[in-house]
């Protein structure tokens, strides 16, 4: 994870009414009711003494870097689970993930001939928003799951409860993920001049073996070229920038990975690079837009279908008044039946404001359904339609898709139906893990990375 060059991001007023804790005067939507206060202060006051699991420098490298992808010339990959849990804090659940995402990047940097930024969905994602605040089965009524940082999924009265306790165990498990992640990076994990090394098992079997294969040869073939042209290693080959994001929505936690670092001005939240708001939570008088306001890192808004131009241009006001670069992204998650009529009112209306934003398509979150055998789930095909459209309303309007957000997994796992292997609602019992959203597996992931390269170069 490299240094930054702040000095080309130009200074942005610090807002003089915020302090990481004015988000309590807001209506704050979808925090769960601690029973016992006083052991939840004692952890926000632990949590406040541990040591940060990112760096300013580090916020501050993304931040530049997603500056640059909102002048076109990068592209974004932000991707993992839509909920990570204890349980899965795992060698073989981070590496696989980590691997599909190094795969798709490299297959998005060699057909798009543009560097990838890559933010991963983890070390971190452990909150979840839900619609509604009870469950019920059988007669019996209890406060819903939001995530193994509030409480757990087993459906009993003590399992529910909100444990505050819970925000230490995130963060020691939020900081061994990204302890992990670091250190197969700086190890060489994703050194380019042996991409082979990242084949997860499947690779042979797949029906998209072939085309990976063809890439993974025609990369190494290029990198001993440069290597010959330059009669030397060319050494930032051997290591890649990854990032980390989750969606804030545990306040109390977020508040307390709140920090003042020496020599910086301003508050970040140091529990990750890259937080954002979602679509449940993005009022714009509510306590997380409030929170968000006073952050100084990189910082992402779910935009659903019932966003308006008006509401979305305030909400750019608010939350980048100075119109500072990389500061904000904008994932729009309409669903692919709903795209082509929402979202070019809002392209055009930030157009017309002039006002700097990086465009993500999130093709998952509009597209979940329910099929008769009770799964959730998402059809491939409805993914990548809302995917193909986003470019194409992006280039009718004039503005650019610089990303793309997406739920997935290293894991054989069977939640989406479609893809290269035509998964149908019968298989999603045999491998179906997912305590919340539909991921997609490591071949859909990867058919995912190619079909955006084949509708760039169109
Ligand atoms: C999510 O990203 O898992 C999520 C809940 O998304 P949204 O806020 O867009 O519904
Ligand atoms: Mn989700």
């Amino acid at each position: 994870m490299s240094s930054s060059n702040e000095r080309s991001l130009h200074p942005v007023n610090l807002p003089e009414d915020w302090q990481p804790e004015s988000w309590r005067t807001r209506p704050a939507k979808q925090l769960p009711t601690y029973p016992d206060q006083a052991a939840l202060a004692a952890v926000q006051e632990e949590l406040r003494a541990l040591p940060p699991l990112v760096t300013s420098w580090e916020i501050l490298s993304l931040k530049q870097q997603l500056a640059e992808a909102q002048e076109g010339r990068r592209f974004l990959l932000q991707g993992g689970d839509c909920a990570e849990n204890f349980g899965d804090c795992t060698s073989d659940v981070i590496s696989n993930r980590l691997k599909v995402l190094l795969q798709m990047s490299l297959v998005l940097v060699h057909g798009m001939r543009l560097p990838v930024v890559r933010v991963g969905r983890f070390a971190g994602q452990y909150a979840k928003p839900r619609s509604a605040d009870t469950e019920t089965r059988d007669g019996v009524t209890l406060p819903c799951y939001r995530g193994d940082v509030v409480n757990a999924p087993a459906f009993t009265p003590e399992a529910r409860i909100p444990d505050p306790r819970r925000m230490v165990r995130a963060h020691a498990r939020s900081a061994m993920t990204m302890n992990f992640v670091r250190s197969l990076i700086d190890g060489g994990f994703a050194d380019l001049h042996h991409p082979e090394y990242w084949g997860l098992e499947w690779v042979g079997e797949s029906p998209l073996a072939e085309e990976y294969q063809r890439m993974v040869s025609g990369l190494g073939d290029a990198v001993r070229f440069m290597e010959t042209l330059a009669g030397t290693q060319v050494h930032n080959l051997n290591r890649v920038d990854f990032y980390t994001s989750h969606e804030a929505l545990l306040l109390p936690y977020e508040e307390a990975n709140t920090r003042q670092v020496p020599r910086q001005w301003g508050w970040f939240n140091l529990s990750t690079h890259f937080p954002w708001i979602g679509v449940r939570t993005a009022a714009l008088d509510g306590a997380h837009v409030e929170y968000f306001r006073g952050l100084r890192n990189p910082i992402g808004v779910k935009v659903g279908p019932t966003s308006t131009p008006d509401e979305l241009l305030r909400l750019i006001d608010v939350l980048n008044p100075d119109d500072e670069p990389g500061r904000l992204s904008l994932i729009h998650r309409m669903g692919a039946t709903q795209i082509a009529e929402r979202l070019p009112a809002l392209l055009e209306a930030v157009r017309r404001s002039g006002r700097r934003v990086l465009w993500i398509c999130d093709p998952m979150h509009g597209n979940t359904e329910s099929t008769s055998n009770g799964y959730k789930t998402r059809r491939f095909d409805n993914i990548r339609s809302e995917i193909e459209q986003a470019f194409d309303l992006h280039a009718a309007a004039g503005t650019r898709l610089g990303g793309v957000h997406l739920e997935l997994t290293g894991e054989d796992v069977t939640e989406c139906m479609g893809g290269a292997r035509a998964l149908t609602e019968t298989d999603l019992e045999r491998a179906y893990k997912s305590q919340v959203d539909p991921r997609l597996n490591y071949e859909q992931a990867l058919e995912t990375a190619m079909l955006i390269v084949r509708k760039q170069v169109q």
